[in-house]
């Protein structure tokens, strides 16, 4: 759960850092990107703020910001009936960004949310520089952060259901509550 101000304050800083990558987004885009807590309830630490450019039900295309330091959860992207499930390429455009995948541990730069080794079972670090890009293949488990300033970087898959989505979190719910602000 976040609050309606805390939302637009994550909108107003994604913008920015998409702009400073030099993604060109108009002011009325603004409000459309959607700031994800994962049901969590603490942003800054585990989160992602997403602009989609198009979700058809073929393909998708989507600007994806991590403020500095932030995580995405440990996931996997499966079939969803005639569907065999996502496929999804990413391309790191500006900041520090590192993935996590299946293989042998080699975290050095990136760290574990305090507290949930069980739930980010991945310690293949692999850190991407601006312009790489990784493919993942339906189940395929991932999971990324950011390092100090904060990451921006294109997404582009197969139809997106991200309700559908895998956690290894059980804590996870993908639908983020929004709260009106205290009076
Ligand atoms: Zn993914």
């Amino acid at each position: 759960m976040i609050t309606a101000s805390e939302k637009t304050k994550a909108q107003q800083r994604a913008a920015e850092m998409m702009r400073k990558a030099g993604i060109n987004i108009r002011d009325g885009v603004i409000s459309r990107i959607e700031v994800v807590d994962f049901g969590l309830s603490q942003l800054e630490v585990e989160g992602v703020q997403v602009l989609t450019m198009v979700n058809t039900d073929r393909l998708a295309a989507k600007v994806l910001v991590l403020f500095p330091n932030q995580t995405e959860p440990e996931h996997w992207h499966p079939k969803v009936g005639d569907d065999p499930g996502k496929q999804e390429t990413i391309r790191h455009i500006w900041g520090d960004l590192r993935f996590y995948v299946d293989g042998e541990d080699k975290m050095k730069e990136g760290f574990v949310v305090d507290g949930k080794e069980d739930v980010y079972t991945l310690r293949h670090e692999l850190i991407l520089q601006p312009g790489d890009q990784l493919t993942f293949e339906p189940y395929e488990k991932h999971w990324f952060q950011a390092g100090a300033r904060g990451a921006v970087l294109y997404s582009f898959s197969t139809t997106v259901r991200d309700g559908l989505d895998g956690f290894t979190d059980p804590a996870i719910q993908r639908i983020t509550i929004i709260k009106d602000d205290e009076k």
